[in-house]
């Protein structure tokens, strides 16, 4: 890592189309920060914009969504945005709920929709 704030960034099943779609209407702010990304979001953000670099982990099912957790728990994600499928089963769920587990306590600001997305870009840690 760089020392720069670090986003990651994952979502699921139908909402992948949402999130390339906010990473290209903010590409500029994101270009302020590392990106990580489970592989199959971060492969759709990346072709979405190209300027970015996106580390991509594995797959959320794979492990990716874990592989974010040890980056919180080690300090090296700043903030997460995780665009959860509302009008899907609940599949992810476990997935889900550590996330949000780690995001409480290591206390890094969490996006679970566009809204709060789109205020978190513009966050600064201290
Ligand atoms: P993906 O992983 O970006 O590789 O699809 C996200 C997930 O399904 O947890």
């Amino acid at each position: 890592m760089t020392g720069r704030r670090c986003v990651a960034l994952i979502a699921h099943d139908e909402k992948k189309d949402d999130l390339a779609a906010f990473a290209r209407a903010h590409e500029h702010q994101l270009s302020a920060w590392d990106i990580v990304a489970t592989g199959t979001t971060g492969g759709r953000v990346q072709e979405a914009c190209p300027s970015l670099s996106v580390a991509r982990l594995k797959s959320g099912p794979l492990g990716g969504d874990q592989q974010i957790g040890a980056l919180i728990a080690t300090g090296e994600v700043d903030a997460l945005i995780f665009f959860v499928d509302p009008l899907t089963a609940m599949p992810h769920d476990v997935d889900v709920k550590a996330l949000m587990r780690l995001a409480i306590v290591y206390d890094i600001p969490m996006a679970l929709n566009r809204a709060t997305a789109e205020q978190l870009i513009d966050f600064r840690p201290l």
